[in-house]
Order: structure tokens, then sequence, then C-alpha cells
């Protein structure tokens, strides 16, 4: 697909590109086996908005847990009102869900870091092992200013733990005021949550609204003292 050699030098070649150029680099070499990871986050519908200026019916996939908030059905809802998109909605294997609550209880997060990962596991990272199948690239709207363990991410990566497609993170030297900006000037829609406090959006019971000087990722799973902060979508070492 891309060598390492190859790879080096895209990315010597992209880091001081726009978001959109990456993206389309990315249309170009890999539509329509590429597709965008929408996590519903205000980055995700910045990668979104400029998807849709430069191809018609990109991809996009969504994961849904189960335990998402209103505010964010009601953003698919605006997304597809707005956009047109090739959505694809995926779900956990339900099975795997009651088996997990059968044994550990409906708010197992709450008990231990290692079922909280499970939880994860379930209802996230397996259902985004189903949505890749078949592609070639994704895109994310990480950022290195997001989390220690984000901090290296480069533009375009292999993503080995996904069967060495690429990744393309095109937003990945953006901070956060450029995600806003962006928003504003271009009037994207974004999950009301925002309004409300929230700097980073997940599940319910595992997100709270954040203070002004707390880290935009300390409202998620705000109980764990200690750790990744990373639900195992992407915090694995992509090379
Ligand atoms: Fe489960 Fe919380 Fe992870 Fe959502 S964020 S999958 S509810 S542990």
């Amino acid at each position: 697909m891309i060598s390492r050699e190859e790879l080096e030098k895209l990315n010597s070649y992209f880091e001081e590109k726009e978001p959109i150029e990456i993206l389309k680099w990315g249309i170009e070499k890999f539509h329509p086996k590429i597709t965008l990871a929408c996590s519903l986050q205000a980055e995700d519908l910045v990668i979104l908005d400029m998807l849709s200026k430069i191809v018609k019916r990109p991809k996009v996939f969504i994961i849904d847990t189960g335990r998402l908030h209103q505010e964010t059905y009601d953003l698919i809802e605006q997304i597809t009102s707005k956009y047109d998109v090739d959505l694809s909605i995926y779900f956990p294997d339900y099975k795997e869900v009651e088996e997990m609550v059968k044994k550990y209880g409906i708010n197992l997060f709450y008990k231990s870091i290692e079922l909280r990962k499970l939880c994860c596991e379930i209802r996230k990272v397996r259902p985004l092992k189903r949505a890749l199948e078949g592609m070639d690239a994704w895109i994310t709207g990480l950022r290195r200013e997001q989390n220690f363990t984000r901090s290296k991410i480069r533009k375009i990566e292999i993503d080995e733990i996904n069967g060495g497609i690429v990744k393309l993170n095109p937003l990945a030297d953006w901070v956060y005021e450029q995600v806003w900006d962006y928003i504003k000037k271009n009037n994207v829609p974004y999950n009301k949550l925002y309004d409300k406090g929230y700097k980073s959006i997940g599940c319910v019971p595992c997100t709270r609204p954040v203070k002004p000087w707390e880290h935009p990722r300390a409202g998620r799973w705000w109980w764990e003292q200690s750790g990744d902060k990373e639900c195992g979508l992407h915090y694995r070492e992509v090379k």
C-alpha cells in the first residue's frame, strides 16, 4: 500500500500543509475505500465539512455504543439533513453486551479500570473493526494537544492494529481554538453539549462537563485518577 520510505516523504511534505490538502490526497488515492470515523466531536464535524467540499457522498461511520447522549443523536439527525454522506452506524454485538452486563452489571465501568476498558472494547473497539473491514484508509479528528497519548501522532500513519491500512489525522497540529474558528466561520453543526461545558464528548455515564481551568479530557472517565484516558480506538501504538 504505502512503503515506509513513502510514508516518511508524505509526512515531511504534508506536515506544514492545510488539513484539506491531506484530505484531497487521501480521497484521490483511496476513495471509495476511505472512511471518516465520526465520533461526533467538534473535530470530526470540521473534517466532515471539509470532505463534503471535495467529494460527493463521503463515507462516514459512527459507533453507537448504546450509551450516547440525546444531544449526540440529535446531532446525527442534523448531519444527515445538512450533508449528503454515505453514513453507516455500527452497534456493538448484542450478545457480547448481554453477557458483559449479566456478569458485571449495567454500570460496570465504575467498578475498575479493567471493566471500563472491557466495556469500551465491546461497545467501541470491536464495532470499529467491522467499520474498517474492506477499507484501505480511515480518517480521524485526532489532535496532538488532546492527550499525552496523542502528542506524537503523525498526519499520515500506517495502522498496524487495523490491518496495516492508512490512518489520516489531518488536524494533528491544530489547537482547540482553530477547530472552533472553523466551526463558527463555516456554520458547521456541533454537539450542543459543548454549550453546557463539555469539551470532549463520549458516552453519558463516562463524560461530564469540565471547569474552564481543567484539561479538556478531564471530563472523560473522570473517576480514574491515572491512566491514559483512552477508550482503545486510538491509543495503541500506531507506526
Ligand atoms: Fe462503556 Fe463508558 Fe467506554 Fe462508553 S465510554 S463504551 S459506557 S466504558
